[in-house]
């Protein structure tokens, strides 16, 4: 039994279950749904049974097959079939699953060290480095980057394990209005002119910490303005790929490729294999000595097992098809399908009137339904016409900017597109998300 002491507080407790049980105690349904199939274009959910109240998540066996526009499939190689999935089998038969040791204890292989070396190709960098998870890519890393005495200029939707990161690096940290270069310059300005170095020393580094393509604004980074501060200021950049690598650019090589930048400007180039190589894990590109640096001294890489083999197998097969190295045309296509995919999708649903966030490039897009309560609806709504969708409140957003947010694929067909959009079309109606876009009346 659990003592009763006024100041105890039960383990399950946080303050973010005070939001889950009040805020969100109806809606809890549109999150932890299991999938039963491969997360592809289209899938197979478990359906849940909810009481009156919305409190009985159990499962009632059955499945329903809709098609998937909420996994960040953006090229479509998380399918368990064609040349990637041979290939990991393969893998599996040759190797088995795990390397059952870390980088510096016989968990190293040649397996590795070609995914590396794929890796800093694919980037155009001297050397990579791969890790088996991509939240502690950047959560692990970044105190090997920086520390105390050192100064984090973070935008401020940055992704929780950047913050994670920069917190356990114990760099001071600032955050910046998010994508406002004029409030990141002032941070610059006052960490170089006006700040520690005048009166002590200067920081003994400065990062400033941006994401390619942030996930829950399907916003872009103004990358070019970015590396012009840091080279007025002397500080360095760290950029996470993980929404923009393969799927943003004509050669599907993230934001420095959109932007048509030199890769090496960048000093850490950050990404992860969960989204277009439908894979698993992460990488940080940079120069062999801030590599060889995170060899020896980042925990990802000394207390942590390496990657498994299948994994690998699955990057290897999926970057050498966007790299054009088997021989055929296929990673252009992908790239060029998900970017007429997403313009096409963004634009009917702008025509039809909903309110969106974004870039019109992003592979996300975030459409607005504000109003907690009717993030649930919206989720079950489009569940029950065939339709699985991401939706997200606080504390991801702002608590009446909840929005549903939709990951665009190069596996999915125009009639998919079209089916998923006369859906949401439908749904919104219902539930009064749309806005008119006619001009005002004349007079
Ligand atoms: N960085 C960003 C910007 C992300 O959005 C995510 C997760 N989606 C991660 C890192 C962590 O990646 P993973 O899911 O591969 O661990």
């Amino acid at each position: 039994t659990e003592p009763k002491s006024p100041g105890f507080v039960p383990l399950y407790q946080s303050w973010e279950s005070f939001y889950t049980r009040n805020l969100y105690r109806r809606i809890r349904d549109c999150w932890n749904r299991p999938i039963a199939s491969v997360a592809a274009a289209e899938m197979d959910v478990l359906q849940r049974a909810t009481d009156d109240h919305g409190w009985n998540f159990s499962l009632t066996g059955e499945k329903k097959h809709v098609m998937n526009f909420g996994s960040y499939n953006y090229l479509g190689f998380s399918q368990n079939t064609g040349p990637c999935a041979d290939a990991v089998e393969k893998a599996v038969e040759k190797f088995g699953v795990s390397s059952c040791g870390s980088r510096q204890e016989l968990g190293y292989t040649d397996l590795h060290r070609e995914l590396d070396d794929l890796v800093a190709e694919y980037l155009g960098v001297e050397d990579a480095i791969t890790v088996p998870m991509g939240f502690a890519t950047n959560s692990m890393n970044m105190p090997a980057l920086v520390g105390h005495g050192s100064l984090i200029l973070s935008d401020e939707l940055n992704h929780a394990s950047l913050i994670l990161g920069s917190r356990l690096s114990g760099a001071t940290i600032r955050t910046y209005k998010h994508n406002n270069m004029k409030d990141l310059e002032k941070k610059l300005c006052d960490a170089v002119v006006h700040g520690r170095p005048r009166t002590h020393r200067p920081w003994k580094k400065i990062l400033i910490v941006v994401e390619g393509v942030y996930s829950m604004e399907g916003s872009i980074a103004c990358l070019p303005d970015v590396i012009r501060l840091k080279k007025k200021y002397k500080a360095y950049v760290y950029l996470d790929e993980a929404h923009s690598i393969g799927a943003m650019g004509p050669h599907g090589k993230g934001v420095v490729d959109y932007f048509g930048l030199d890769p090496r400007e960048i000093d850490i180039m950050m990404g992860t294999f969960t989204k277009s190589f439908g894979a698993a894990g992460g990488y940080i590109g940079g120069k062999k000595s801030i590599i060889n640096h995170l060899r020896i001294s980042s925990h990802a890489a000394i207390y942590s097992s390496t990657m498994p083999f299948c994994v690998i197998q699955q990057v290897l097969s999926s970057m050498k098809i966007m790299m054009g190295k088997d021989g055929t045309d296929e990673g252009r296509k992908r790239i060029q399908q998900l970017k007429w995919n997403t313009r096409y999708f963004r634009r009917r649903l702008y025509d039809m009137g909903f309110i969106l966030y974004g870039n019109v490039d992003a592979p996300l897009v975030p459409m607005l339904i504000y109003v907690p309560a009717r993030v649930i609806a919206f989720s079950r709504l489009c569940l029950e016409r065939g339709l699985g969708t991401v939706v997200v409140g606080f504390p991801a957003t702002p608590i009446i900017e909840s929005r549903a947010r939709f990951c665009l694929s190069a596996a999915h067909t125009k009639e998919m597109l079209d089916k998923a959009l006369s859906i949401i079309d439908e749904v919104g109606t219902i539930l009064h998300l749309k806005y008119s876009r006619q001009p005002p009346p004349v007079f």
